[in-house]
């Protein structure tokens, strides 16, 4: 009896241990009494471009709403139960990239080769302490391969095979490039393989209207965690029909991902061409912290001043020390979602 008690409490605690390392945060980041030194807070953004509520069916709507609000509810609750912020977005961002709803991982746009060529980066504000990928085929999840740079890795940005050389070798899960096979977005694809034109999610004029809701989705993610300190991501497809192995401003560190205690976190998403010119994300920090504006007037001033001077269009989340969540966009509409300081939460789209 003795020793089948034994046996039960061994199986017990393994069962335990597998269930707490099959999450991909680190146990030991989760608070024990669960007292918080500083209130939480999330924005998610799953991109912005020409969406009004006509391009949406009511199911089609209902369908990003739930993703939005299942990604955004998993991190509320992550923060709430003390988890560091970066393994807070990368869960977060996960969800979005396993959606086929938006441009990132599962849901990505084909490239002129006719194959997913995916980037992503993630920031974490305590230690500027950063990972980025690009031109990634055959990773699940990017953003886990951006964070994992960031922890293990002495370099930064890492591209393509090599990239996902050190995928392999830090156990990264890695899948046949058909899972990102989506329907549409070979459609929209089909529609512009054999022209020099891309899609332009946020642009005005032409060929974007010609192509379906499919087109948006590039993910990011910003927090504000338990311990005070911010963290940002941000997961990408591109754009369809991109070339040359083209990188947009997603995976560039301070173009369209950037976080620093002492200021902000941020993730945006648009033309990355135009994000890069201006080092979006960066300029916001700057503004905060060199001409001491607020969040809201920064992000004003990159999105309306500075974005528009190139004639660039898209938008970004950004969130302050204090958990101030900016949502700030010049296209008619952004998948966005957030929990406030207080706990309230927001779903929105158009
Ligand atoms: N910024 C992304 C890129 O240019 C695209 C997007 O946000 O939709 O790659």
């Amino acid at each position: 009896m003795k020793i089948y008690f034994k046996y039960l409490a061994i199986v017990l605690f393994a069962f335990l241990v597998i269930s707490v390392n099959g999450q991909d945060f680190d146990s030991k980041n989760i608070s024990k009494d669960r007292t918080l030194k500083s209130k939480t807070a999330i924005a998610i953004h799953g991109g912005a471009g020409n969406i009004i509520k006509k391009s949406l069916s009511e199911t089609e709507e209902q369908a990003y709403l739930a993703v939005l609000d299942s990604a955004v509810s998993l991190g509320h609750k992550l923060l709430e139960n003390g988890v560091k912020g970066t393994d807070v977005v990368v869960e977060v961002i996960k969800i979005l990239e396993d959606s086929p709803l938006f441009n990132a991982g599962k849901g990505s746009v084909f490239s002129n080769s006719g194959i997913n060529e995916m980037d992503a980066a993630i920031m974490d504000g305590k230690n500027l302490k950063c990972g980025a990928v690009t031109n990634l085929t055959s990773i699940k999840n990017p953003i886990e391969l951006a964070h994992c740079i960031m922890k293990k890795s002495k370099f930064i940005f890492l591209n393509g095979q090599g990239a996902e050389q050190f995928a392999k070798e830090n156990n990264i899960k890695i899948v046949d490039p058909q899972y990102f096979f989506d329907k549409k977005r070979w459609e929209d694809y089909l529609k512009l393989k054999d022209s020099s034109k891309t899609s332009l999610d946020h642009d005005r004029g032409s060929i974007e209207y010609n192509i379906s809701i499919n087109k948006y989705g590039t993910v990011g993610c910003v927090v504000l965690d338990s311990d005070g300190n911010l963290a940002a991501g941000t997961s990408t497809g591109g754009i369809t029909n991109k070339k040359y192995n083209r990188i947009g401003d997603s995976p560039l560190i301070g173009a369209g991902t950037y976080a620093n205690n002492n200021t902000c976190a941020v993730s945006c998403t648009g033309r990355g061409e135009d994000f890069i010119k201006i080092v979006a994300a960066h300029q916001l920090h700057n503004y905060i912290e060199m001409k001491e504006m607020s969040i809201e007037d920064a992000a004003q001033k990159v999105i309306e001043e500075d974005l528009e001077n190139v004639d660039g269009r898209g938008g970004l989340i950004a969130m302050d020390k204090n958990g101030k969540i900016i949502f700030k966009f010049n296209t008619k509409g952004m998948f966005r979602a957030s929990f406030n300081t207080n706990g309230t939460k927001f779903i929105a789209i158009y």
